[in-house]
């Protein structure tokens, strides 16, 4: 059986019924809840597009590294994912270093982060921005900020993705 998306308007529950799987439905807050969890385990959040649309969010994963081919590719080529509205920077003077913390070597799951002895080199240009190393680097090193080069605004408008965020509007949650 296949149910339009635009008909059902639940974008990716459609593949579930397509394959016979069952779903249910969440509200927003459970929804955040589910996403805490899995940032706490250490898990990618990532948010599918419909790219040959040119627009629509498709799907949420989270994905674990050791697992997901995507994050897996990013490491070892690269590519195949976009990189998110914003980018993590550290300040290198709150970093307690490798011995004392060390957190972020293991946390990011895309291998931005190198030992050298004691300090941790911190490669900003590989950086997706998950959130991952920054809630969990014991010396507030690590903090999120704007990126600059965004690149799918005509996909997903960055003010939407970062509601609540650098004074945009918060985003009112959709009821049925
Ligand atoms: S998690 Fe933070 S404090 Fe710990 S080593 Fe990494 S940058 Fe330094
Ligand atoms: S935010 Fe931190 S954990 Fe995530 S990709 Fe960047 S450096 Fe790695």
């Amino acid at each position: 059986m296949f149910i339009n998306s635009r008909n059902f308007g639940n974008y990716g529950a459609d593949i579930y019924l397509d394959l016979g799987m069952e779903f249910e439905e969440i509200t927003a807050d459970e929804a955040k809840d589910i996403l805490d969890e899995m940032h706490t385990r250490g898990y990618v959040h990532q948010a599918l597009y419909m790219f040959d649309a040119g627009a629509g969010l498709f799907v949420m994963c989270n994905c674990d590294d050791d697992v997901c081919s995507c994050v897996k590719g990013v490491r070892l080529t690269g590519t195949g994912i976009g990189k998110g509205p914003e980018i993590c920077n550290q300040d290198p003077a709150k970093c307690l270093g490798i011995e004392k913390c060390g957190k972020c070597l293991e946390r990011c799951p895309f291998g931005v982060n190198k030992a050298d002895g004691d300090t941790v080199i911190f490669d900003q240009s590989k950086c997706m921005r998950c959130e991952l190393c920054v809630t969990t680097c014991e010396g507030g090193a690590r903090q999120p900020e704007i990126r600059e080069d965004y690149e799918y605004e005509h996909i997903m408008s960055k003010v939407l993705l970062l509601a609540g965020k650098y004074g945009y509007e918060r985003m009112v949650p959709y009821e049925r």
